[in-house]
């Protein structure tokens, strides 16, 4: 049996495709692993775990089923579903998780996360994310009325566009300063990330320690995995 890694699903119901090979993956491979953990941006947007929408009660009910056969399922909150809450982990019967968090898997000591906070380049992203992580301001944004955070998302994610259509792809990228400063901090063998849908296995040395980095990619036209069993840790194409 193995431990399954999925991200950057970026579920939104104008993209049915997507949805689709998520529930079979749910029906199917992840019925047979020890857990799964989604490591981010499992959905495209979250503007809060009351959003009516009937897509994203699908999706619960979905991730809450394989719960219930005695999978244990992790999240970890990504930059489109940060405001993912208490709800919504009590609806899929899963469990939030810090970024970074660190687990031990066949001996080998593995950090998880998102991987946006080591983008460092990024300076202008970095200050939005401190913001909008803020507990005043999550508060402030549940506030208001579902159509108001409806309309504030989609304005978010034209402005994200707007600013990545012309921004170097190494800003975009995580700085490798930062990705090893945190492999250091907290002693582990592999970082393992998704969010900059550049799916890899990058080998290097950290303090001539032997390391890798394990970056899982986007599920826009087929899915990525990482499957990790007692052989070690393998990233994945999922066929569509
Ligand atoms: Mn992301």
């Amino acid at each position: 049996m193995a431990t399954l890694f999925i991200s950057d699903l970026h579920l939104e119901p104008s993209r049915p495709e997507i949805g689709e090979q998520f529930l079979a993956f749910l029906a199917g491979p992840a019925r047979d692993s020890d857990a799964l953990y989604i490591l981010g941006d499992l959905f495209e947007a979250w503007i809060g775990d009351d959003d009516p929408n009937p897509y994203y009660a699908q999706m619960k009910t979905a991730i809450r089923e394989l719960a219930d056969t005695g999978v244990p399922v992790y999240f970890m909150h990504g930059n489109r579903d940060f405001m993912i809450g208490e709800a919504f982990a009590a609806d899929c019967g899963l469990t939030l998780l810090d970024d970074p968090h660190p687990i031990e898997l066949h001996g080998e000591k593995v950090l998880l996360s998102h991987g946006d906070v080591m983008c460092t380049d990024d300076v202008e992203y970095q200050q939005v994310r401190a913001m909008t992580r803020n507990p005043d301001w999550k508060a402030m944004m549940m506030a208001k009325s579902i159509e108001e955070r409806i309309a504030f998302a989609l304005q978010s994610r034209e402005k994200s566009m707007a600013r990545h259509a012309t921004m170097d792809e190494e800003i975009a990228d995580v700085n490798q300063a930062a990705v090893e400063q945190t492999i250091r901090e907290h002693g582990v063998d592999i970082l393992l990330h998704g969010h900059t849908h550049r799916p890899a296995v990058h080998p290097f040395h950290v303090d001539e320690r032997a390391v890798h980095r394990i970056v899982l990619g986007d599920w826009y036209d087929q899915g990525s995995m990482v499957e990790w069993d007692e052989d070690g840790p393998r990233l994945e194409v999922l066929a569509r």
